[in-house]
């Protein structure tokens, strides 16, 4: 592993601790082979002055849920390190009032909850304190000849702790272990199957010794040959059956998940492996990964509804087996899945959720079969496990199941995106927790949408190939698809039957209609695996109250609602449910320029203002509206009507 210190960068922040604290944090946290999303921690003591002018010893320690690769000073919570050195040398203390002790001795109360591991940082007698869950040094420590191995690597340059439980008996161990420790012999502590310390006066000597520890776990992982031992296999496609595995685990969560497949080389291999069903189900590479993948994956074969209700029984006899009564079982749905001839899939509500599962399961199928090379890649125990998993301090890195919006967790798919009300819906519905691709003819949309949970897709609807593909790349990206808004559509020119020019039929009808047969028809099969799949198409207040002049647009629009009254009867018997919306005019959309408006409004004899809100309730329908409607229509208000057609028009009395 190389050293990333930089003597340029680092001599700017070389007259302030924490500065030069948070510039080697962020160099451990650019390096996934040492922590991953939010994992290591990091501090630095320092001498301040308080408001009275006393000078207070503080611990600037790496607060809870912050990432070090990304972590500010104020990510770091100041805490009396008087304080925190005395409460280790209680005889008792419960985690909880720990964490309120640690809380109550910070110096800010707006800063962040002090690591679970502040204890432990402020008992080492040195200004540095990095710790890392380094992949190389855990895997050793994973191995059935763990202990031995790193004395043979290390001597006796490092302390080796046996596993405790991080937090408040950790912190005493190690003060018990090193009472008589020569604290200037050792360059670091290792903590069996969970990580690495290092730590010095000077932030770069601690830095340089990580990598220098971590460096001679690699090397000797090198020599041993053990990183020959990652298997590589190439992947099949089967999309359905992963949206199948999604619905599954949906079901199994009680909540909407995002599936996200690793079809990669690795990962292929390692689910190919003979002996996965063993091997995958030891224990993650840091007990840190607990509370995101669980002690165990699910392993698909045939049957993968079967699959996932015989996992949700494990789980729960591992819960059954292991609580002290006092805890109440979480969801008993996979975070993770092994999946041969696929690779592997990371579960959970949001992409952010599964890139951080993906991540983690990456480095830990390479971990497990460099433990296998190394003699047996062996875990902690499964009480030790549960201990962790279900510690509430632990628990607390995640964010609480009630803040999530309605629609967390679901995949839509909104055709003309780039404008108007589809941008409104697109919009909306990543607003209300909704993964959302987004299709649009203008290559714009590619920029416009290009977050990890809402995707732009250049793509003409016409064009069935690339409609085909982009539905499949929706489903390979997340998993599935439960929300479809076919809105892409042209109002084309005002024309009077006799007058019809056949391109201009033509085209309405090739865009306004036949796409969005097209596009249900290569939806539907994905639909049937949604979460409460439901499809809202927009058409148009024209159907119910054609005009002159607009054959072309009004006949197409007619023609789509038609296909979605038809489609809500063939598919009820699936749960997809099909509704139309009918908005008038929506004047904040491309379809409408000044111009159009004002010389509608002089056609009629009014001002633009009265010609907006022309309706029964005198008010203006903007994308936004329609959205607002659309967002509904899509969730559970609406999950007992098919067939609908809602009129959003302010009122229209033709309609009425
Ligand atoms: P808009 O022009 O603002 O947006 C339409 C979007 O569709 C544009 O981004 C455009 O690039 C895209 N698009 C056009 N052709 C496409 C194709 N072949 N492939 C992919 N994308 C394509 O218009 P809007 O008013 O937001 O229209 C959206 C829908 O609402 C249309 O179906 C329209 O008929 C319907 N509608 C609009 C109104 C209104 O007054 N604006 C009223 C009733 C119904």
């Amino acid at each position: 592993m190389k050293s990333l210190w930089n003597d340029i960068e680092a001599q700017a922040f070389e007259s302030d601790p924490l500065q030069l604290r948070v510039y080697t944090s962020r160099l451990l946290g650019k390096e996934p082979g040492l922590v991953l999303h939010g994992g290591g921690n990091t501090s630095v003591k320092d001498a301040v002055k308080n408001i009275f002018g006393d000078i207070e010893e503080i611990l600037f320690v790496k607060g809870s849920g912050h990432d070090l690769a990304t972590i500010q000073a104020d990510g770091f919570a100041p805490v009396r390190l008087k304080a925190l050195t005395r409460l280790a040398t209680l005889e008792r203390l419960s985690d909880t009032q720990m964490a309120r002790l640690q809380r109550s001795a910070m110096t800010d109360p707006e800063a962040p909850d002090p690591s679970i591991e502040a204890m432990l940082h402020a008992n080492i007698p040195y200004k540095y304190v990095d710790h890392t869950h380094a992949d190389a040094v855990v895997t050793i420590t994973n191995s059935r000849r763990g202990q031995g191995l790193l004395q043979e690597i290390y001597q006796d340059r490092v302390l080796i702790v046996p596993y405790i439980k991080p937090g408040f008996k950790l912190a005493q161990e190690i003060i018990k272990m090193t009472h008589d420790t020569k604290w200037e012999k050792i360059e670091g502590m290792i903590l069996l199957h969970h990580g690495v310390f290092t730590f010095a006066d000077d932030a770069r000597t601690s830095y340089e010794r990580m990598i220098k520890l971590v460096s001679e776990a690699e090397d000797y992982l090198q020599k041993q040959g053990a990183q020959e031992h990652v298997a590589g296999a190439q992947a099949q496609e089967d999309l359905l059956t992963l949206s199948s595995i999604r619905r599954y685990v949906s079901r199994a969560k009680g909540s909407a998940m995002i599936a996200r497949l690793d079809h990669s080389p690795e990962a292929c291999g390692f689910a190919n492996l003979d002996n996965v069903k063993s091997i995958a189900v030891r224990g993650p590479v840091t007990s840190d990964h607990l509370i995101r993948t669980k002690p165990f994956p699910v392993i698909f074969g045939k049957d993968v509804q079967q699959d996932i209700t015989d996992y949700t029984r494990a789980y729960q006899a591992y819960f059954d087996k292991n609580t002290d009564g006092r805890r109440t079982c979480l969801d008993p749905a996979p975070r993770w899945g092994v999946w041969p001839q696929h690779g592997t899939i990371a579960l959970g509500r949001s992409v952010r959720e599964t890139i951080i599962v993906s991540d983690i399961v990456r480095h830990t199928i390479c971990a497990i079969q460099h433990g296998e090379a190394l003699g047996g890649w062996k875990f902690l125990s499964e009480k030790q496990m549960f201990d962790m998993e279900y510690w509430e301090l632990q628990q607390a890195k995640l964010p609480p199941n009630d803040i999530f919006p309605e629609l967390q967790g679901k995949i839509a798919l909104v055709t003309g995106a780039g404008s108007g009300i589809g941008l409104a819906c697109a919009t909306m519905l990543h607003e209300q927790g909704a993964v959302v691709v987004g299709l649009d003819i203008n290559p714009e949309i590619s920029k416009m949408f290009n977050q990890e949970d809402l995707l732009g897709i250049t793509c003409d609807v016409t064009d069935n190939r690339a409609v085909k593909a982009a539905v499949e790349d929706t489903v390979r990206r997340f998993g599935g698809l439960d929300i479809l808004i076919p809105n892409a559509g042209i109002f084309t020119a005002t024309q009077k039957i006799e007058d019809l020019e056949e391109e201009i039929w033509n085209r309405s009808m090739e865009i306004n209609l036949s796409s969005n047969q097209r596009l249900l028809k290569t939806c539907i099969p994905y639909l049937r695996q949604g979460i409460d799949a439901a499809v809202v198409f927009i058409s148009s207040k024209n159907v119910p109250a054609p005009g002159p002049g607009a054959a072309a647009y009004s006949v197409a629009k007619a023609g789509q609602t038609q296909l979605a009254r038809i489609a809500a009867l063939e598919l009820g018997c699936d749960g997809i449910r099909v509704n139309v919306v009918h908005p008038n005019a929506v004047y904040d959309t491309a379809l409408w320029t000044p111009e159009v408006l004002e010389s509608r409004a002089c056609h009629y004899g009014c001002t633009v203002e009265e010609y907006k809100t022309n309706n029964c309730l005198k008010t203006e329908v903007t994308s936004k509206d329609v959205a607002a409607l659309v967002c509904a229509m899509v969730g559970p208000a609406f999950a007992k009507t098919t067939g609908a057609q809602i009129p959003i028009d302010g009122g229209n009395e033709r309609v009425i």
